[in-house]
């Protein structure tokens, strides 16, 4: 039987210790690691590398806002308790709340779902999308990160060796956005890998019709999850015309490269952008675009009520 060395920190600042001396594999739900590093049906996983269980740091496990007024979710908080936590953001609830089935909700962590760095990723289309940092300590101090800019390209991340991903930061207040829009296409509701997830807010002038505001991301539609602020501009100082839609709706085109079923891909996010920017423009009486009401997001035909 092979022997794994497992360290078992009690506090963060011993986690950083043990991380500053040893190439360690952290480990919170595990929902990823024992995926990744599993073997035949019946036989425990193998890891090549010690691993370090970070799971239960006190410290990691808080939800709260900061004195700027952002949300800061703890690296080890899992998709159950952001979905549950009206502190969390709307897009960001949305999409814990769809991540695979309710045991997996209760282990799966934000941190270990950005770190794992997938397009197919749940959270960083919501983070993309507000902007959100990640915290990133080790016993030299913390930085902070783009979560865009800290998943680097497909499964890598900017993460120096000695440390460790400790919050997320989201910039966000209820009245940031007038309407807001989360859709994930799956095989169901939930417990569905996602096969395409569009966010998208937008914010009106006092107006009511010129643009302050927008903003859309996409996952799975290519190596990372997809956000072009260039796009967004087209639409900002200006009102939503018909022309300028597709203008957004072409330009985001651009931007998304899925590999696999790329015709079924695109079509589905252009009409998502189109159905949200149609219905925003309307000024509706809810703030939540609704994607379920007799509308197909994706060419096939629209469920019956
Ligand atoms: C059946 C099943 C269904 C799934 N469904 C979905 C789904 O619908 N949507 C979705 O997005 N994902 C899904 N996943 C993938 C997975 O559950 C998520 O990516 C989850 O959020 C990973 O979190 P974890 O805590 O389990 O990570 P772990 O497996 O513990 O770790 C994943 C990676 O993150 C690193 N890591 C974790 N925490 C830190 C930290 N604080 N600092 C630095 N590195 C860290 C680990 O070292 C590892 O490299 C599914 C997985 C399974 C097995």
């Amino acid at each position: 039987m092979e022997e794994l060395k497992c360290y078992m920190p009690k506090t963060l600042r011993e986690a950083l210790e043990i991380k500053a001396k040893v190439d360690v594999i952290p480990l919170a739900g595990g929902s990823d690691l024992m995926v990744s590093h599993k073997r035949t049906l019946g036989l425990t996983p193998v890891f090549e590398k010690p691993v370090m269980i970070i799971r239960n740091l006190p410290e990691l496990r808080k939800i709260y806002v900061n004195d700027k007024g952002e949300c800061c979710i703890g690296a080890g908080c899992t998709s159950a308790e952001i979905a549950e936590n009206t502190l969390c953001p709307w897009h960001l609830r949305q999409a814990a709340s769809r991540m695979g089935a309710i045991g997996l909700r209760n282990s799966a962590t934000i941190a270990g779902n950005i770190a794992n760095a997938s397009p197919k990723g749940d959270t960083p289309g919501p983070l993309y999308l507000l902007d959100a940092r990640v915290k990133l300590s080790s016993l030299r101090g913390d930085r902070e990160e783009l979560v865009s800019d800290f998943i680097v390209k497909f499964r890598t991340i900017d993460l120096k060796s000695d440390e460790l991903i400790t919050e997320i930061i989201v910039p966000y207040s209820e009245d940031d956005f007038d309407y807001i829009f989360w859709h994930k296409v799956g095989t169901r509701k939930a417990n569905a890998i996602s096969k395409i997830t569009v966010s998208q807010a937008i914010k009106f002038e006092k107006d009511g019709k010129t643009v302050k505001d927008f903003r859309v991301s996409a996952t799975a539609t290519g190596a990372k999850t997809n956000r072009s602020r260039d796009v967004e501009k087209l639409l900002i100082g200006k009102a939503i015309e018909p022309a300028i839609i597709e203008e957004v709706v072409n330009g985001f085109d651009q931007v998304i490269s899925p590999r696999a079923m790329p015709e079924f891909r695109r079509e589905a996010t252009r009409r998502m952008i189109r159905r949200f920017l149609t219905e925003a423009a309307k000024h509706p009486k809810d703030k939540v675009i609704d994607t379920y009401e007799g509308y197909s997001m994706t060419g096939a035909p629209a469920p019956r009520k």
